[in-house]
């Protein structure tokens, strides 16, 4: 059983006791009192200890070690002796392996406090030698782990640093599934969610959360709520598949929240991290050719965004797998999947979403949007998936564009193709032109709500589509106007959703949930 532990940094006894209460309601099954701040009265420890409503680990961490106290070391273990040989003691004792080492003397005091081979009374406390590195992955990580795992005292190996990268989680899977001892395996800092999030899955002693947001005791730590609705902690096992976000940077995406909430609408055992990783090719390759790599990690598939959509197509041609003709055409995949031979595949989701909505939103088959006029406005990498996507069907695309050489190269690369791609002045753009409208400029995008592609409101033709694939507001100043002018108006979000759901049906085989979707984006949105 991997614990849930919320750490707290005791500051007083009735705080820290509640916030333990708090712990427990929402899910927790493991306290850490950090009392680093916490020594000046033994009892009041000792009372903690004795009031607490969860089993606790009870750790005084030195500032030599990333912790808060900064008081003398033989107090310290004194203080942590008084409290193991109280009528309650900790669960756990956590002592860090530079101070064991170092010190006979302590070494022969926490001996009198916890479990091991020698001992001359019951003990239950269990001792865990712990090793922290806040700037990056020591280069004596492996000796330490052997060093603790050697320790007869020592009951549970605990190793944390601060990630470097997204590969530093596969060496933390890893020290946790070789061990012979209970243990913890964590990387910190924002690329080493996933060693926090995944610890369940390969069997980690434990992993630690904060009570909330804003109380972490260490970097890159989530909220217990995060790891319980977020992040699925309760359905994670040995089996779950890992997918997750690559872009940089993608810490307000809401992919997360959308595919793991269609997981749990599914019953598909599955969970969705963000990946961040750096632009270059290099990165890309490197983090998830080892990803990819790592067995037991079931890396099962990606949504891809900026800067790495290119990436995807060049990584997968490289390694001999499938890519689907229209994102070879486009130049840029969004989507990464393993199959179940391992082979992997990439496609684009997003022109496929665009197509779908703005053919519902006129009620028509692809097949019949050939002859349709669309006029694109923008020339970026959203307008080249939906150009390309338009024009393979058919239609008569217009793009209108600030820069006329960027419109100029949609129209080399996709004019005749099988429909017709054509540039124009921004300034020619009017109701008339086309019967489907499509922003793809961030024109009305949060902040700048006020701002919009067409300030001056067109005299809309009946019937026409007006599609803005800015999601963030919903409805933005372009769509607004355009309702009001009685046009079909469709959001950024329902792309987003539907690029979403194809990813999802691609990786589970199953019907993607589109109103959970749909609910989380309004939840995000309307925060
Ligand atoms: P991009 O590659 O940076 O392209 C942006 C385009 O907008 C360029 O053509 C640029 O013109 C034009 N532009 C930018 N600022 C402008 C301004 N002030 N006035 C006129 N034109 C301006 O960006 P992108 O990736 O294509 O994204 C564009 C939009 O699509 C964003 O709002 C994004 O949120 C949205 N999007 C939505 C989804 C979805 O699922 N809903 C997916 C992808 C993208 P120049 O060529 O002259 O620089």
């Amino acid at each position: 059983m991997t614990h849930l532990t919320v750490s707290i940094m005791v500051l007083d006894l009735d705080a820290a006791l509640d916030a333990a209460r708090r712990a427990k309601a929402v899910g927790a099954d493991l306290v850490e009192y950090r009392i680093d701040r916490f020594t000046d009265d033994r009892d009041a420890v000792v009372e903690l200890l004795r009031r607490s409503p969860l089993p606790c680990i009870l750790t005084c961490r030195p500032t030599w070690e990333g912790g808060d106290y900064d008081g003398d070391d033989a107090d310290r273990i004194s203080l942590l002796e008084y409290a193991g040989t109280s009528a309650h003691p900790p669960a756990y004792l956590d002592i860090e392996l530079a101070a064991y080492q170092r010190s006979a003397n302590l070494r022969q005091k926490v001996g009198l406090v916890v479990d091991h081979p020698g001992q001359v009374r019951p003990i239950d406390t269990g001792l865990i030698l712990s090793s922290h590195d806040f700037s990056g992955r020591p280069a004596d990580l492996l000796r330490r782990a052997a060093d603790m795992a050697d320790a007869p005292a020592c009951r549970v190996i605990k190793l944390a640093w601060a990630a470097r990268s997204l590969r530093d989680n596969i060496e933390a899977f890893e020290i946790i599934r070789q061990q012979v001892k209970p243990t913890i395996a964590l990387c910190m800092g924002e690329h080493g969610l996933p060693s926090r999030v995944l610890a369940k899955k390969f069997g980690a002693l434990l992993t630690f959360a904060a009570l909330e947001t804003g109380a972490e005791t260490a970097p890159g730590q989530p909220s217990i709520k995060q790891l319980k609705t977020l992040y699925r902690w309760d359905r994670l096992d040995a089996d779950t598949r890992v997918y997750g976000v690559i872009g940089h940077p993608v810490g307000h995406s809401l992919s997360p929240p959308i595919h793991n909430a269609g997981f749990d609408a599914v019953g598909y055992n599955g969970v969705y991290l963000p990946m961040s990783i750096p632009p270059e090719y290099e990165h890309f390759k490197a983090t998830v050719a080892e990803w990819l790599a790592c067995a037991p990690l079931h890396f099962h598939g990606a949504s891809v965004t900026i800067p790495h959509k290119q990436n995807l197509l060049r990584f997968v041609e490289e390694q001999g797998g499938e890519i689907e003709p229209l994102a070879s055409t486009i130049g840029a995949a969004n989507t990464l999947a393993v199959r179940d031979d391992g082979s992997l595949y990439a496609s684009n989701t997003d022109y496929a979403a665009a197509l779908d909505a703005v053919c519902e939103g006129l009620n028509i088959a692809r097949e019949e949007l050939a002859g349709k006029r669309v006029a694109v406005i923008g020339a970026g990498g959203a307008a080249r998936a939906i150009v390309a996507g338009f024009a393979h069907y058919g239609a008569t695309v217009v793009i209108y564009n600030r820069t006329r050489d960027k419109a100029d190269e949609l129209v080399a690369a996709f004019n005749g193709k099988t429909g017709k791609v054509v540039a124009a002045s921004p300034d020619k753009l009017c109701g008339a032109c086309c019967g489907v409208f499509i922003n793809c400029t961030p024109l009305g995008m949060h902040p700048h709500v006020g701002a919009t592609p067409m300030p001056d409101p067109p005299d809309w033709g009946p019937g026409t589509v007006v599609f803005d694939t800015i999601y963030n507001p919903l409805e933005t100043r372009l769509l607004r106007e355009a309702k009001a002018a009685g046009c079909h108006t469709i959001s950024g979000a329902e792309m987003f959703v539907r690029q979403a759901a194809t990813q999802f049906e691609s990786w589970t085989q199953q019907a993607a949930p589109l109103d959970v979707f749909r609910g989380v984006i309004r939840q995000h949105l309307s925060q």
